[in-house]
């Protein structure tokens, strides 16, 4: 039988196992089975070139038994329905996790960033506000970014919103640039979470982070700072990759000099020649590899020839249901995605707790409630995993389904 390399389907089928764990029946499942609410949009947009091209775009919202529904806005061509219903429950499940009063939410337009003007881009995001401004709202549903958005994307929003709104709104989205109200550390949440957790897995695993060799596959915003990160850590990071090739070096790159080189959407191996392919980079000798790119990169084809000790799922959804089996039959310790990468939508919460009381914290403050957030999760799912004798994912699905389920219980709805 072919492997299931569809997000939304293999996400249920854990959904289903954690309920059945926690002791829920069959109504429950159908509850939280999709999302309650999908919008689907379409914005037209009036190009540089005098012609108008119309875009579709999707707001999934989960699950607001907890609170508002919250998640980020993917901007990518591969942008489906079915992708934005599964994101939009891993966020039900990642607020879950790292206890936050949020339901999940996601947001995608199916288009090309690399491919407009600055000007497009704006007018698109405007546009997708517009569209789906009655669903959305500081205590509705709060926005942020995913891949290939940023913070100019998010002030273009909240500008919008603020505009129809008639009073300023920094609540209706997180990410925003500091001086619009974002929050100190922010932008490198994700990778400091996805830091967090991988030292505290080595913990468990007795690997120390000094010397230690990680692959990071992918140099967007969450593979460069973390690349960043482990280097300073002491790590040596002997590979690294973006969506055209990747880059090895056994005795760790050198990440400041390709921090410096890469463009806005990660791109950096272009300008080498010496490259290997991303499967080549999966398949590596290293200690922890992280894939930190996009969906259904370990699968049941490569599963048997990776060699890290550790697998930490920085990206949404990176390893199949299959795979996941395979690692963890082989006693790859795999910390899953909606665990991992908890860490933007942390901080994107600390950014919206302060928006409403308006009044601003220090970095410090952020790293170090972000560091217990993180720490507490990490513990959580772990010893749901040993001493249920179950995988670290489905483990984490029961930590993060749970709260959600007995929210709706109590509300009635089930
Ligand atoms: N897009 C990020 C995620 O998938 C962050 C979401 C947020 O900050 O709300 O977790």
């Amino acid at each position: 039988m072919a492997e299931n390399l569809n997000l939304f389907t293999s996400t249920q089928d854990v959904i289903k196992d954690a309920l059945n764990k926690l002791g829920y029946d069959e109504a429950m499942y159908d509850l939280l089975k999709e999302p309650l609410r999908m919008l689907h949009v379409r914005i037209p947009v009036k190009m540089d070139d005098g012609t108008t091209k119309v875009f579709t775009a999707y707001r999934a919202q989960h699950n607001d038994a907890v609170g508002p529904t919250k998640g980020g806005v993917r901007f990518h061509p591969m942008v489906s329905e079915d992708e934005v219903k599964a994101l939009s429950m891993w966020m039900t499940l990642k607020c879950g996790i790292v206890d936050l009063p949020y339901g999940g939410g996601k947001g995608g337009i199916i288009c090309d960033p690399r491919q407009m003007s600055m000007g497009e881009l704006e007018r698109l995001s405007r546009g997708y506000v517009r569209a789906i401004s009655q669903i959305v709202g500081p205590t509705k549903d709060i926005p942020a970014p995913d891949v290939f958005t940023n913070a100019q994307i998010m002030a273009w929003m909240m500008d919008e919103y603020s505009r129809m709104d008639e009073f300023n709104s920094p609540g209706f989205i997180t990410g925003k640039p500091i001086v619009l109200g974002g929050s100190q550390g922010r932008d490198r949440a994700t990778a400091e979470g996805v830091t967090i957790v991988i030292q505290e897995a080595a913990k468990k695993r007795n690997i120390d982070i000094k010397g230690a060799r990680v692959v990071i596959q992918g140099f967007g915003n969450a593979g460069s700072f973390l690349a960043k990160f482990m280097s300073d850590l002491g790590a040596k990071v002997i590979g690294i990759s973006d969506a055209y090739g990747a880059l090895t070096d056994p005795n760790g790159l050198d990440i400041d000099y390709l921090l410096d080189r890469r463009d806005s959407f990660g791109t950096v191996t272009t300008l080498f020649e010496n490259t290997i392919t991303n499967q080549e980079l999966l398949e590596l000798d290293c200690d922890i590899l992280v894939p930190a790119a996009i969906e259904n990169q370990i699968t049941a084809e490569n599963a048997y020839d990776i060699k890290a000790s550790i697998v930490v799922e920085a990206a949404n959804g990176p390893t199949t249901a299959e795979a996941t089996k395979i690692l963890t039959d082989r006693g790859i310790l795999l910390v899953p995605d909606v665990l991992a990468s908890a860490g933007g939508v942390t901080v994107s919460y600390f950014e919206w707790v302060q928006n409403n009381q308006g009044y601003y914290w220090t970095a410090e403050e952020v790293r170090e409630k972000l560091y217990r957030k993180m720490v507490d999760a990490f513990e959580n799912v772990y010893t749901t995993a040993t001493t249920r004798n179950i995988n670290m994912r489905l483990a984490a699905y029961m930590v993060g389904v749970r709260r959600t389920a007995e929210a709706s219980r109590f509300r009635g709805w089930v």
